[in-house]
């Protein structure tokens, strides 16, 4: 069966099938199952640097990266060396053991606004124990979030949500009980005016916002400039916390994160994805006097059998060591640069509509001409062409995230030889959709 267009997924249509009858939609997270773009999703069976293979025996140059958290590719040999030899020791206690303390203080040295750290399992475990942290610390109901943006799948965060929900074209989902959605806030990103408004009239109970300094699941939106500064400034006239959802940008658009980036101190901060090194790891973090609110050393409670896992602090503990090497973010910039150069020089040969907007290894082109700055404008994008050039870029080799509505990450595994063939590929899928 030739279903991703000239390649054979005769296995990947077959393990699809069998993955129905017993996971829901075939899959454990949506947006794997390729809905939204019409194919059979691809199943891999191994991955090396930048490239993936399937069970079909196609390869891919891959940039979905697990979604963020593969920052040194596929099976990075230190990082994998680092799993093996943990694990020989026991691969969970329950117990304090060292690597736990040497992970947080390299993430406390390096996140700026971090001076104690939780480590919990996934980025959605972040966010909801922050948020509650929030709720707890400031004796208030209310958060406020921006349309578009994801921060997991808990219930007070599945409001206007990106990512996964915007990709299967979802309203807030069901499930999420009315008195929790009343208390979350949702204003367009980069809108401060409407934050203002927000605040004028709930200011008093908003305990938290919660934002990504640069959205990362409505596509790829930066913050403009001052909007981050005038959230810092917002909240703390209101009393309010200041929360960076750094589970996505966290170690990947600089060693000191978006907040060193941009300059604009969070009171609390998650992250995810790249402080795991391929694991499952979440953290959440900031001020002391805030953190001391979380249990054992203050009444708000959080806790997880698996958190701080040794497995997952030694790939994540190893992943942050080697991303501190020299010229590492330089080099991932240089790369994303001319990926996105290429592409766009390729879209306007073609005269395919093309915004392109990107962060250091953050990539994502929308297929429209109008700028993207929040999820109204990333909606302007032609999601048909998306889901053509989607299968066009997987006949080709090409492995993307099935939806407009995520970036393309670029990982120091990525070659000057990658990227060419990436841009290559890219021209042919542009050429493909001026013909029609
Ligand atoms: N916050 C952001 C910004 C994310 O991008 C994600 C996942 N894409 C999450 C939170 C949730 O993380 P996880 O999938 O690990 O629960």
């Amino acid at each position: 069966m030739a279903n991703h267009k000239g390649r054979i997924s005769t296995r990947s249509a077959e393990a699809f099938a069998e993955a129905k009858k017993v996971l829901p939609g075939g899959v454990n997270s949506p947006v794997r199952a390729f809905k939204s773009v019409g194919l059979t999703p691809v199943f891999v069976e191994r991955g090396e640097g930048a490239i993936i293979h399937d069970i079909d025996g196609n390869v891919f140059i891959d940039y979905v990266m697990s979604w963020g958290p593969l920052i040194l590719g596929h099976a990075h040999p230190e990082v994998v060396a680092s799993i093996q030899r943990t694990a020989a020791s026991g691969t969970s206690f329950g117990a304090p053991t060292l690597i736990e303390t040497e992970m947080a203080k390299l993430v406390c040295e390096r996140v700026p606004s971090i001076e104690v750290v939780r480590m919990v399992n996934s980025g959605t475990e972040a966010t909801m124990s922050a948020l509650r942290l929030a709720r707890g610390y400031t004796k208030r109901n209310k958060i406020l979030k921006f349309e578009g943006s994801y921060h997991g799948a808990s219930d007070s965060l599945l409001i206007k949500a990106g990512s996964g929900v915007a990709t299967l074209g979802l309203p807030d989902s069901p499930g999420v009980p009315e008195s929790t959605a009343v208390n979350t806030i949702t204003v367009p990103y980069n809108d401060l005016e409407a934050v203002k408004l927000a605040f004028e009239r709930f200011g008093e109970d908003i305990a938290c916002i919660i934002v990504e300094p640069i959205a990362g699941n409505m596509g790829v939106v930066p913050p403009q400039p001052g909007f981050l500064e005038g959230l810092r400034e917002i909240t703390k006239r209101y009393g309010s916390l200041l929360i960076f959802d750094e589970v996505m940008t966290g170690f990947r658009v600089g060693l000191n994160s978006a907040q060193g980036l941009y300059g604009v101190m969070p009171d609390l901060t998650c992250l995810g994805k790249v402080i795991g090194g391929g694991l499952p790891v979440g953290a959440y973090g900031g001020r002391r006097e805030i953190m001391e609110h979380v249990a054992p050393s203050g009444p708000i409670y959080q806790a997880g059998t698996l958190s701080g896992n040794p497995l997952a602090m030694a790939a994540g503990y190893t992943t942050l060591k080697l991303l501190g090497e020299p010229g590492v973010y330089e080099e991932l910039e240089r790369k994303a640069a001319r990926l996105e150069e290429g592409f766009r020089a390729n879209a306007e040969e073609f005269g395919i509509p093309c915004t392109i907007n990107r962060v250091g290894s953050m990539v994502c082109p929308f297929f429209t001409d109008q700028p993207v700055v929040d999820y109204d404008s990333a909606r302007t994008s032609d999601l048909e062409m998306f889901a053509r050039y989607f299968g066009h870029m997987l006949d080709l080799g090409i492995n993307l995230a099935p939806s407009q509505f995520e970036g393309m990450f670029v990982s120091t595994a990525h070659t000057d030889e990658h990227i060419e063939r990436t841009i290559e590929a890219h021209r042919e899928a542009m050429g493909r959709l001026a013909s029609g």
